[in-house]
């Protein structure tokens, strides 16, 4: 029998890229730790279920409501800074992009980060958003402490003293262990970065892969399907003083990340969209339009773009050693295809850390991300490439399209079980349960 609550029209929920939809029942804003204990408990005594999302950037549905969807907006702000124990206390719904410029005005940094910083801080961490780099690892890694409340609606704290068993777990928690209402980051001194971007041929970039990852900190490469150009970011962390740094002119910036990056290549997919015969030769032009340049800047007005393109992703990481094997035997199946890919292939690194669901957890890790223009079918591409991942022992992106299932996923991750103990202990009545975490988390 149907109840007399009516969807309202804020109740709909979609994610960044429009692939995911889903209708909440009731849509609430918390302000305060008490607030979200109170939606939590309510919730579990009525059966029904809660979801916090982030900006939902996420790529698969592992944010959708299904009765009652939370929002970050009012959980933001930093709430402490510690300079001894060079720690950041924020709120979890904080936007990245604002925790970067608070640091900044306290002369200090987070280690590494992901190319976009629009995400919330507990949205990031609980997907494993990572950057690049062969030494500083993803967000969760960098998670010194945390604050949740759990599916019994009790507000735990957890760091190295106190609780260390839910840190451990709970960095990398897909939205399945709680609500998580503030966390504490490591950071380090403000630091600059000097940016090397430079076109090489496929070859050449293959070749020197290993030499540039062990020479410079963050190296980032983009390949150019259907070409044999590469277009690859060395940045190396400097001695430099803030206020020393090169960055890149106003016109520069806005050429290269503005119009080229962004609505050069924008208008390129369109055409590519209507017409995909014509990709090869697009890109091709894509290619060459990006030039070499050298900058220095900020850590994260470095390592983040502007991406106003809209499109649809799946990443993988694969054991490091096995990497560019997989990266060819990837280009060997699209060269042998007919699928057209306007969007380049993404190739980054990150070192093993400890997190029992991070993508990086034991090993050190290849990443692979294959993107279509959002509106393009991306099922063909994705499923293509998938078996590839997969055999080379690889772990999707939890954030990003994939098509694993819990039964799948056991095998790749040694701690599996302990996060589901985890869950069991924090979340019993599955009160942060959704389609999604059914799927690839077993129930
Ligand atoms: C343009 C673009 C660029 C990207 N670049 C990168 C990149 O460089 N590197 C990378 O690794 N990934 C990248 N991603 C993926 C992105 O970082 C992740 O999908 C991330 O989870 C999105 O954060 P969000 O705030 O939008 O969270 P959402 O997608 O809204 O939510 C993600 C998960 O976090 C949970 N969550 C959110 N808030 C809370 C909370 N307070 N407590 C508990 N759980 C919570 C949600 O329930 C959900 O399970 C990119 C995505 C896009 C669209």
């Amino acid at each position: 029998m149907s109840t007399s609550v009516q969807p309202l029209p804020d109740c709909h929920w979609r994610n960044w890229s429009g692939l995911e939809e889903a209708t909440a029942r009731q849509v609430e804003s918390p302000a305060s730790v008490g607030e979200v204990v109170d939606v939590v408990r309510r919730a579990r005594t009525a059966g029904t279920t809660v979801k916090m999302t982030g900006t939902d950037h996420s790529f698969t549905a592992i944010a959708a409501p299904e009765h009652t969807l939370l929002r970050p907006e009012a959980l933001s702000g930093i709430l402490a800074v510690d300079r001894e124990a060079m720690t950041v206390t924020a709120r979890a719904g904080t936007p990245l992009h604002e925790l970067n410029l608070a640091l900044e005005r306290l002369g200090l940094s987070l280690h590494n980060m992901g190319d976009i910083a629009e995400q919330t801080l507990a949205g990031a961490t609980s997907t494993g958003t990572h950057g690049t780099g062969g030494t500083a690892a993803g967000l969760a890694a960098q998670l010194a402490g945390l604050e949740l409340v759990t599916g019994t609606g009790d507000v735990l704290r957890a760091s190295a003293q106190e609780n260390p068993d839910v840190l451990e777990v709970a960095r990398v928690g897909l939205g399945a262990l709680g609500i998580l209402t503030s966390l504490t980051f490591h950071v380090e001194p403000l630091v600059v970065i000097e940016a090397h971007e430079q076109p090489m041929t496929w070859a050449a970039a293959l070749d020197s892969y290993d030499e540039m990852v062990a020479g410079a900190h963050h190296v980032d490469m983009y390949w150019f399907p259907h070409t044999d150009r590469m277009m690859v970011k060395q940045n190396v962390r400097t001695d430099l003083e803030p206020g020393e740094q090169e960055p890149p002119s106003r016109l520069a910036a806005w050429w290269e990340d503005e119009l080229v990056s962004n609505t050069v290549f924008g208008g390129l997919c369109r055409v590519g969209s209507r017409a995909p015969g014509l990709i090869p030769r697009i890109n091709r032009v894509a290619g060459r339009a990006l030039s070499e340049r050298r900058y220095s800047d900020l850590a994260h007005r470095v390592f983040v773009t502007p991406r106003r393109v809209r499109f649809r992703e799946m990443e993988y990481a694969v054991p490091r050693e096995v990497g560019l094997d997989v990266l060819r035997e990837c280009r060997r199946v699209i060269d042998a295809s007919d699928w057209r890919i306007a969007f380049p292939v993404e190739i980054r690194t990150a070192p093993a850390d400890d997190i029992p669901l991070s993508t990086s957890h034991g090993r050190d890790s290849f990443y692979l991300a294959f993107h279509v223009p959002q509106d393009t079918d991306h099922t063909a591409y994705f499923g293509g490439l998938e078996p590839i991942l997969r055999e080379a022992g690889g772990r999707p992106h939890w954030g990003k399209v994939h098509t694993r299932t819990a039964a799948d996923l056991a095998p790749a991750y040694d701690r599996f079980d302990d996060f589901l103990a985890m869950r069991e202990r924090l979340d019993p009545d599955r009160v942060f349960a959704n389609a999604h975490l059914r799927r690839v988390l077993g129930d």
